[in-house]
């Protein structure tokens, strides 16, 4: 196993998602010289998960015009709960994955050293350090979808726990006779500030008839209610809609500064959907929360950004993962 191609290395990192996965090919100065997407689960039927991943990847390295051998390293970002210790996803719920040995098995699959990280973890080291929080000193990611994610990077080094990932900002408690999180417990911040929150008022909106727009767009089914169909509701004139986004931002922001107060970081950094579609509104709400909840010498010089890297974050910050780590 050399890992050169033309006296180069390449790094593959590979994003794992709820419904699709993305491998992507870099070499050393990161640029991304193939990319291959498969759906997560195979719908022939049952398939051994790490079997799949093995095969994108070597689908992209194919794409990439590099033999097998070029590969140097490889970062996994996986949506679930991690042991980085022994490199076993404990538990992906969204998939119905439970103890799966990622490291061991990749590797010997790959014949390549690999590495694995969460999924907010990946993508907001890649925004750190190819995106739009490059130089920060301390950057806090968000990511509010389904659930929030989020991750800090401090002096250029990810906070992690000691065997797993850290920065579970969706799951801090906001309200304490809150309606029932995902996780079991009370009054989560993801349960008045994610995506699905908004959608489960939205779709409350709109069967009582205050939402025209997004009744007429079909928004009843929470499943259906993601960013774009929330955006489109509002540009076509749902003045209800847009105040439920305001108010779930509002709440994003307390939540945030209260992390701004144990981290004191420089950047916010805001991704997935919701950022993506209403950058303007949506960083506003969050930054006018944090900048009235948060002390005044924490905030002073705290700079609001969107995530840049869109859909490749996550694989380019597990590859460059395994390129420092590997
Ligand atoms: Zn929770």
């Amino acid at each position: 196993m050399s890992g050169k191609k033309n006296g180069k290395r390449l790094w593959v990192g590979l994003d794992v998602g709820g419904t699709k996965m993305l491998a992507c090919v870099y070499d050393d100065d990161f640029r991304c010289l193939g990319r291959r997407k498969k759906k997560t689960r195979d719908e022939a039927g049952p398939s051994d998960p790490l079997s799949r991943m093995a095969t994108v990847i070597r689908e992209a390295l194919d794409e990439a015009g590099a033999p097998p051998s070029a590969l140097a390293g490889v970062g996994i970002g996986l949506a679930g709960m991690l042991d980085l210790d022994k490199g076993i996803l404990i538990e992906a719920p969204n998939l119905g994955w439970k103890k799966l040995k990622v490291v061991e098995g990749l590797r010997k699959r790959l014949k390549a050293p690999v590495v694995i990280a969460n999924d907010v973890d990946a993508g907001t080291y890649g925004e750190y350090r190819f995106g739009a929080a490059r130089k920060s000193r301390c950057v806090l990611g968000v990511f509010p979808g389904t659930g929030i994610g989020g991750a800090c990077v401090y002096d250029g080094k990810l906070i992690r726990g000691k065997t797993g990932s850290a920065m579970e900002i969706g799951h801090l408690p906001v309200d304490p006779d809150g309606v029932l999180c995902g996780c079991g417990k009370r009054g989560c911040l993801e349960t008045v500030a994610s995506r699905l929150a908004i959608a489960g008022q939205a779709a409350q909106a709109a069967v009582r008839g205050e939402a025209p727009c997004l009744l007429k767009l079909g928004g009843t089914d929470l499943t259906k209610i993601r960013s774009g169909l929330l955006a489109e509701s509002i540009r076509g004139g749902d003045r209800v809609i847009e105040q439920l986004v305001r108010r779930a931002a509002h709440w994003l922001g307390y939540g945030i500064a209260g992390a701004v107060h144990l981290l004191a970081p420089d950047t916010i950094l805001l991704g997935g959907g919701l950022a993506e579609e209403f950058p303007r509104l949506y960083v506003e709400e969050v930054e006018g929360a944090v900048r009235d909840r948060g002390l005044a010498t924490f905030t002073a010089g705290l700079r609001f950004t969107v995530a840049a890297l869109g859909a490749e974050a996550v694989a380019m910050g597990a590859a460059a993962m395994a390129a420092e780590e590997a």
